[in-house]
Parts: structure tokens; sequence; C-alpha cells
């Protein structure tokens, strides 16, 4: 195996024996192969396209599904990725039949013509991996734009789940897979790929956006218990508000309270769920934390996107882990939608009646809701600080939260930063300053926190705004620092859309992406001042964050 995926890959460089998030080599290998199978797909579906022919859902859905599965802990099931394999590859040998009855010739590529049985899969995929591209910022361009297409898929999976679809999306991704596979691309046509791919990363998170306000409301303000109660409960986590509205409705009498979890703690904020008296408050932290706090949780608890960390083999909670979507774990029960979309989890809230209710890790709440349109509510009282003396600065410290010691670095940084300077967060990155009770600036929080690390469309949405109100000619004139934490692939689509929307001096860490060459690095330094972080104390000069 070699993945470099993720922030956290092995000593900065690939893992090549296990992955440190745990997935195994036989795995990580079924991944390679799935999106080698994903790459021949996509390349006779934009020929189909290209030659204005129609291209079925059922391979949209197929490319998206297959995309998210393959983003760090989401699935460490072998069996339904190979399930997935054998779909594919029948939907790729369907649309070549389309292609050769209206005899579109299709380029030559193995990923169009390979076959094998289940007993070839392993050594097929050992040759298919990342590293079948020899020169090395090549790879790292094509990765590039691969794991931005992934976290593009977990966006665009959301919408489409509450209903909102764009096809000019899916487009996008197929004919973009389509070159990478089949063209023999410069690197300057890759990295001008790579900027298109953040073009339509803004489109696909605003259309999530749409999707989840249109259905839930605008996030506002909202005080959200760190406490528990004292009934059972179920824990969600991830990112579905789909799948948590229909928990909420499906427990509303059933005696059992519901909790987020991680990256689902921002559900919140919204108006629509409030209607629920038993949705009960947020449990826990960022996902890394998920061994201790699942143990002490007591209830089910059910993954809708990734963010797994495996079980020990001693947990007490794996027998009530449940996943849904892209998400899977051998052993665990999947929950899977019936043909109109509806998910039953009749089981999950039985599960539940048999547990004791959760034990109490803390108390208080936390403030959050900051997404653009409740900001916006608020402009004018930002306008005023900021042109008072009152707010120096804007610190953007959206993104992932994750295991490494290093990541310290982001809660001494938000305890040091002055106090004229508000940070604006989005992601699970949060959970390293959201507890700190920072304070405010005329009533203005100190930490505004806009939602899910998909709501970082929010931060530019607030971004462009005072722009506008500011009257500057560069969204860079702003008062802003990017202080941007990444773990995970939806991290990459975020950074690419930021640098699509000209957003220069983009400050990544705890550390670079291990996929990120030399050369290509030295492109996004030069072109777009993209740097890791130093020291809190050098950077805080750096910055000009020092009293
Ligand atoms: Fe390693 Fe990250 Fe890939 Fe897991 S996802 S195998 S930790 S690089």
């Amino acid at each position: 195996m070699f993945c470099f995926q993720c922030q956290e890959t092995a000593k900065g460089f690939g893992c090549t024996l296990k992955g440190v998030c745990g997935k195994n080599a036989t795995t990580a290998r079924t991944m390679d192969l799935l999106l080698f199978v994903v790459r021949g797909i996509s390349v006779v579906a934009d020929q189909l396209r290209q030659h204005s022919l129609p291209v079925e859902k059922e391979v949209d859905n197929f490319i998206v599904d297959a995309l998210f599965c393959t983003i760090t802990n989401a699935n460490f099931d072998d069996e339904s990725i190979t399930k997935r394999i054998d779909k594919g590859l029948a939907i790729r040998d369907d649309l070549k039949h389309q292609a050769s009855a209206k005899d579109i010739p299709l380029p030559e590529a193995d990923e169009l013509n390979w076959k094998g049985s289940h007993d070839e899969y392993d050594a097929k995929a050992a040759t298919v991996g990342v590293l079948r591209e020899q020169n090395e910022d090549l790879r790292s361009l094509k990765e590039l734009i691969m794991y931005g297409l992934k976290g593009m898929a977990a966006y665009l999976e959301h919408a489409m789940r509450l209903g909102h679809n764009d096809e000019s999306i899916h487009r996008f991704m197929q004919n973009t897979i389509a070159q990478i596979t089949t063209k023999s691309l410069s690197a300057d046509e890759l990295t001008v790929l790579a900027l298109k791919t953040g073009e339509i990363g803004v489109r696909t998170m605003a259309l999530l956006d749409k999707a989840n306000t249109s259905r839930y409301g605008n996030p506002e303000i909202t005080h959200v218990n760190i406490g528990t109660g004292t009934r059972p409960g179920i824990l969600i986590s991830g990112h579905d508000l789909h799948d948590l509205e229909e928990l909420l409705e499906q427990t509303k009498d059933s005696g059992v309270d519901v909790y987020t979890h991680g990256e689902m703690l921002p559900a919140h904020y919204y108006p629509a769920f409030k209607k629920y008296t038993h949705f009960a408050g947020n449990y826990g932290n960022a996902w890394w934390k998920q061994r201790e706090e699942f143990t002490s949780f007591n209830g089910p608890i059910l993954f809708t996107t990734n963010c797994i960390v495996p079980p020990l083999p001693n947990a007490t909670y794996k027998e009530r882990m449940f996943t849904t979507n892209s998400t899977g774990y051998p052993g665990c029960k999947h929950i899977t939608a019936d043909e109109k979309g509806h998910k039953d989890y009749t089981e999950i809230i039985e599960t539940a009646k048999q547990c004791a209710a959760p034990t109490e890790i803390e108390h208080g709440e936390i403030v959050g809701g900051f997404a653009h349109n409740q900001v916006l509510q608020l402009a004018d009282k930002v306008v005023e600080a900021v042109k008072s003396g009152a707010i120096r600065k804007f610190i953007v410290m959206a993104g992932c939260d994750g295991r490494m010691r290093s990541r310290d670095y982001y809660t001494t940084f938000a305890e040091m930063l002055p106090k004229d300077t508000v940070i604006l967060t989005a992601g699970c990155a949060k959970y390293r300053y959201n507890k700190l009770g920072l304070g405010d600036i005329n009533g203005i929080p100190r930490v505004l926190d806009a939602g899910q690390c998909n709501d970082s469309y929010s931060l530019a949405v607030i971004a462009l705004k005072l722009k506008e109100v500011f009257g500057l000619h560069d969204i860079n004139e702003l008062p802003i620092v990017y202080n941007i934490a990444w773990y995970e692939q939806k991290a990459v689509i975020v950074l690419l859309a930021l640098l699509s929307l000209g957003i220069k001096e983009i400050h990544l860490g705890p550390t670079l992406p291990a996929f990120l060459s030399p050369n290509v690095t030295k492109v996004l330094v030069e072109n777009f001042g993209v740097s890791g972080i130093g020291t809190v104390e050098s950077d805080m000069r750096k910055w000009g964050l020092t009293n």
C-alpha cells in the first residue's frame, strides 16, 4: 500500500504498511482498485457526454459514493468496498456498450479494459495506486485534484440527499477524472485544473449551503448544552443533516435523547431542529477523542460520514456502532435507505433503550451559529467595531482537528491572540479553542463558529461582503489572517476553493501535505503565498498579532 492523502500520514511521507488511521494494507489496495474503476467509468461517461448522450443518474451517484467512501476514516469495510468494485465494473461495461452502439470511439486505457475475478483483485490493486504515476510533480498535482474531488463528492452527496443536485458538478468531476486518466497533462495544465476544481468546489459548497438552509433555516446564534440528561441517548456523528432529521423524527416519543458528536455539533444552530425537545446537546469533542467518549456515552452511535476511529479490540461500544451512507466498519450494522431514501432507525432506538444514560464528562454550554446570514445581520456592529479599532483583525482558524500533539499550537495561538481579535471558525478545528471562554468585543463573541467544514463557504461569503462594505478592490486587503488546520480531503477542497476565490497568504498546518512535492509547494508559495506554520510566537509577530 501507499497512501499519503491525510495530514497524519506516516513520518510525513506516506503510509506503507498500515495506515496511521487504522486502514490496513488490503483495505488501502481495495480502495485503489475502486478508484481505478471510477477512472474507467469517468472516461466512458465523459465521452458519452461529449457526444451529447445522456448519462444515467446511477453513474453520477456511484462516482460520488465511491469517492466519498475512500476519504480518510470513512470506510474500513473491505466487503462493502469490493461490492462497489463489482458494481462499478458492471456500470463501466454497460457504458461501453452504450458507446459502442453509437460508434463512439473510446481512448486506450487499462481502466477501460481490465477484467478480473475476486481472486485477482488484490494483485491488480497493487499496480494501480498513487505510485503508478512516476513523475513526482505530476503525481502531486493529480492527487491534489483527486483529493479535492473526494471532498467535493462528500459535499455533493449531502446536498443530493436533501434533493439538491447540479449536473454541471458531476460533469466536471467525470471530465476531470477522465483528463487525468487519459491525457498527458503538463504541470501547468494540472495547476489550472486544480484551481478549476476549487472553483467548482465553491459551487458545490454553495449548493450544500442552499440545501441545508432552505430545508432547516439559516443558522442562528445558539447556546448548545454540553452536559447530559438522565435518559438514554443516541450519539450522531458526521455531517449529514438529513440523517439527523430522520433520527430526530423517529426518536421523538421514544424516551431516548439525541446528542451530536464532532462535526454534527452545528446542527443545533439550525432553527428547524430546535422544535425537538429531546435534541439534548453536544457530547464530547472532535472525532479523534471518540474511543474514550464513546465508551462513556453508554448508548449507540450513528456514523453518517467519515470520522471513524477503529475501536480497540476491548472496546465496549463496538456493538453499539452503526454506519450509514458511504461509511462502513466490519462487524458494525450498516443502515441503508429504502428506495424512497428513508432509513429505519428502529434497531438503534431499541438498542438505546437498553443502555444507561450518558456519563457526563463536561458541563455548561458553547455558543455558535455564526454562518453568513447571522453574521451579515450583525454587519453594522462588526463594521463599526473594525472602524473604531475595537476589532483589529479576524483570524480564520477553520479546518480539521487531529491527534497530533503539534495541534496544541492552535489552542495556544487562540489563547495568546490579542483581545482585539476575532476568530472565524468552521469544521472540527474549533474544538481546540471553542471552550476557552475567550469573551467578546462589544457583544461580538471572539470565536464565531459558522458550522461544519463545508460552512467555510460562509466564511468566504462573509469576507466578500466585508470587502464590499469597506469598498476594497482586493479581498486580500481585508484585516484577515488565514491560519487553517487540515487533516483530510474535505480540507483540500476548502483550500482549493479559497485559492480559486483569490485568497492569498493562507497558512496551513500543523504540517504541509505530504502529497505536495517540493516543486508544487514552490508554485503554491510563489503564486499564492501558501505557507506552513512556525511557532506561536513567531507567527504572531509575523502576522502583526502582538499586543
Ligand atoms: Fe495513512 Fe492518512 Fe492514508 Fe490513513 S488516510 S493510510 S493515515 S495517509
